[in-house]
C-alpha cells in the first residue's frame, strides 16, 4: 500500500511519549520525516536511537515561544521544509475540584496549565506559520473529549481543551486557503499524562487498572484506549487525502458523543 505521508516533514510537540509518540512512530512508517519537541532528554534520546535519520529531537518547553521557533528552524535546516505541525504536548489537572482548591493554588494551576495547553498551542502554531504557508501545509491540535463535555478533567483542563477548539476554528478560517487546521479529540487513554504540581495536593492519583476500568465504563465501545488507537485520525488529517477538510475535529473516543462523558 502507498505510504500516506511520503516525503512529508512533520513537527510534533510531546512526540516522545504517549499519544505523540504513537503518532510519531506511525508517521515515520507512513514515510514522513518527523521532528519532535519534548522535555525529557532521556526519552528524546531513546527515540533518536531507534529512528536515526528519520527523526530530529528538540529539547524544549512549548510554553516558551523561542523554544518553538528554535525547533521549527532546526526542522527546516535538517529536512528542508515543514508540511505539518502537530500541537500535542499537554498536562492534566487530575480532576481537581474547584471548590477544594485554595485561591493561591487556583492561580498557580491556571498559569501552569493554561501556559502549556493553550499558550503552547498558540506559540507552536505561530512559530510554524511561515513555513506552513510556504508548503501549503496543515496543523493538527490534540484536543480531548473535555473539549466538549464536562467530567473529562477539572475546570482548568476542560477550559484549556475548549480554548484549543476556538483557536483551531479561528485559525482554520484565517489561514484558508493555504493552510488546513484540524483537531483530533481522543477519549480517555492509558498514558502517563501528568497532573500539574500545584494541584497534586488536591487530587488522588489512581493506578492504571482503576484508570482503565473507569475509561472503559464511560464509552459505549467499552475500550480502555491506547495511544495507537488514535493514530489513524492523525494520518488522515495530515495527508493530502484530506485536502477538503479544515476546521474539523475527529473524535477518537469509543463513541462518547453518543452518550456524553
Ligand atoms: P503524555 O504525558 O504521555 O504526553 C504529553 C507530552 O507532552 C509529554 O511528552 C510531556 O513531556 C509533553 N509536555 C508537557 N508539557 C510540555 C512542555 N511545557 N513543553 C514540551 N513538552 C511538554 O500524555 P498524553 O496522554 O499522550 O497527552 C498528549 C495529549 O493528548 C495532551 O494534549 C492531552 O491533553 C491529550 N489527551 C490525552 C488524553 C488521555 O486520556 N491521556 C485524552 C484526551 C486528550
Amino acid at each position: 500500500m502507498a505510504m500516506a505521508l511520503k516525503d512529508k516533514v512533520v513537527l510534533i510537540t510531546g512526540g516522545n511519549s504517549g499519544i505523540g509518540e504513537a503518532v510519531t512512530r506511525r508517521f515515520i512508517q507512513e514515510g514522513a520525516k518527523v521532528s519532535i519537541i519534548g522535555r525529557s532528554i532521556e526519552t528524546l534520546k531513546k527515540m533518536k536511537a531507534e529512528f536515526g535519520e528519520e527523526i530530529l529531537i528538540n529539547q524544549g518547553d512549548v510554553s516558551k515561544y523561542e523554544d518553538n521557533e528554535r525547533a521549527v528552524q532546526a526542522t527546516v535546516e535538517q529536512f528542508g521544509k515543514l508540511d505539518v505541525f502537530v500541537a500535542n504536548a499537554g498536562v492534566f489537572d487530575g480532576f481537581a475540584k474547584f471548590a477544594d482548591v485554595t485561591p493561591d493554588a487556583l492561580s498557580d494551576a491556571y498559569d501552569f496549565l493554561i501556559d502549556i495547553n493553550v499558550k503552547g498551542s498558540f506559540f507552536g502554531a505561530k512559530a510554524a506559520l511561515e513555513e506552513l504557508q510556504k508548503s501549503n501545509g496543515n496543523i493538527i491540535f490534540t484536543v480531548s473529549g473535555a473539549s466538549f463535555y464536562p467530567d473529562g478533567g477539572g475546570v482548568w483542563y476542560t477550559a484549556s481543551k475548549h480554548a484549543q477548539i476556538g483557536l483551531m476554528r479561528q485559525l482554520a478560517f484565517e489561514l484558508a486557503p493555504n493552510i488546513r487546521v484540524n483537531a483530533v479529540a481522543p477519549g480517555g487513554t492509558l498514558t502517563a499524562l501528568s497532573v500539574i504540581p500545584p494541584l497534586r495536593p488536591f487530587v488522588k492519583i489512581v493506578d492504571n487498572e482503576t484508570k482503565a476500568n473507569s475509561i472503559k465504563k464511560r464509552n459505549p465501545l467499552q475500550l480502555a484506549q491506547l495511544p495507537e488507537d488514535h493514530v489513524a485520525a492523525y494520518v488522515l488529517l495530515a495527508s493530502d487525502a484530506a485536502r477538503a477538510i479544515t476546521g474539523e475535529v475527529i473524535s477518537s473516543d469509543g463513541g462518547l458523543s453518543v452518550r456524553g462523558l
